[in-house]
């Protein structure tokens, strides 16, 4: 679709893309999961190029190649000063402006807010497609073992291995879980789960998840679950495989027309100290300066996720495509973007 250039105002920039990737958040909207969005430029996981800065924007010029948070808060909102989470803005996820609330990064031109605090130069002689993945796969997945507060030795079950999932598992290898249970079937996922540290596969696909599991751990069950896949009934499975004072960390986007029904004896009849907690991932510059630095001190390479590539801006489409119909070798595309 044809729409004018953006407009930076005297704090933001605007960027053209260098790389970007389609996520499953971009195809869930596509399908009406986020609610009635017409005319919506999609997108939100990118390097850019800046090409225009406000007035006030200090710590960027144009041709500054820079890493984008999927996420990128209004750091004035007053809402932030008595919230630890800062997706929320003004409000539920309002800080995840890309699908929200403006076009997105999937465009010759798009706008970022307040440049100074959302942006990070790409840091010299890092991969790029490194890069890309800290945005919102791996600042999405390990915020999951965050919110799961991943302590040495826990047995920690991850559900479901798409990139979100592959980036929790790296996430809780990485805080010391001791042993770590992947669930998922795609082959690609589960060699990258294992190189990323899972101890052991489970598949949905072999029964339920829930007997496995408790089977694997003598009954026992398990410390934390991490949800990054399944559906509203995951969450029932996460509580039955939860001891008491465990934790269930959901990184799920259920739709607006989802219910939970949870039985009381699943959550130990409100008396089992079992914790659901679910969140959006933190936005901002320095996340994503954290999250650079881990790979430039190679505690991991998050550019295993991309098993396809694209070269040019007319390969979004297909790039978005493959992400909608996650055929059985994909984990996550990305493109690459050359402009004269
Ligand atoms: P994928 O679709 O790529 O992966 C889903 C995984 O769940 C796959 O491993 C799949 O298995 C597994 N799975 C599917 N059904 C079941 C089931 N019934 N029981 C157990 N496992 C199952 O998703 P993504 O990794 O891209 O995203 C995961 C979730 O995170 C989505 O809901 C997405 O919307 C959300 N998300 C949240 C974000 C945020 O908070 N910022 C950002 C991005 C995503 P198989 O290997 O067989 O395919
Ligand atoms: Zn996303």
């Amino acid at each position: 679709m044809e729409k004018e250039k953006p407009v930076a105002g005297p704090l933001d920039a605007i960027l053209r893309p260098v790389a970007v990737a389609p996520c499953s958040s971009d195809t869930h909207t596509s399908h009406g999961g986020s609610g009635d969005q017409k005319n919506l430029i999609l997108g939100h996981e990118a390097i850019g190029e800046v090409v225009e800065v406000g007035e006030l924007v200090t710590r960027f010029k144009p041709g500054d190649i820079v890493v984008v948070p999927c996420c990128t808060p209004d750091w004035l909102a007053t809402d932030l000063q008595s919230n630890k989470y800062n997706a929320h803005d003004h409000g539920l996820m309002a800080s995840f402006k890309f699908l929200l609330s403006k076009d997105g990064v999937f465009a010759e031109f798009f706008h970022v807010n307040q440049a100074d605090a959302n942006l990070v130069k790409l840091p010299e002689g890092m991969d790029m497609a490194a890069a890309l993945m800290t945005v919102d796969m791996m600042s999405t997945g390990f915020f999951g073992v965050e919110q799961a507060e991943v302590e040495f030795g826990d047995t920690v079950v991850v559900i479901g291995i798409g990139p979100v999932g592959l980036m929790a598992v790296a996430g809780a290898h990485l805080k010391g879980a001791g042993r770590l249970i992947a669930v998922g079937t795609r082959p690609n996922s589960v060699a990258v789960a294992k190189e990323f540290g899972a101890t052991d596969i489970i598949s949905y696909k072999d029964g339920d998840i829930v007997e496995q599991i408790l089977k694997l751990t003598n009954g026992k069950g398990v410390d934390r679950v991490i949800v990054a896949g399944g559906k509203t009934d995951t969450i029932n499975q996460a509580l039955q495989l939860l001891r008491p004072g465990g934790i269930v960390s959901n990184m799920n986007f259920f739709d607006a027309t989802e219910t939970f029904e949870i039985p009381a004896w699943d959550w130990g009849l409100g008396m089992s100290n079992k914790d659901i907690r679910g969140g959006f991932c933190p936005g901002g510059a320095r996340r994503i300066e954290k999250m650079l630095e881990m790979i430039q001190y190679n505690r991991f390479d998050p550019a295993k996720l991309i098993t396809h590539r694209f070269d040019g801006f007319d390969k979004i489409e297909d790039a978005f495509k493959l992400m909608d119909e996650k055929p059985a070798d994909l984990i996550k595309p990305a493109v690459f973007i050359k402009w004269d």
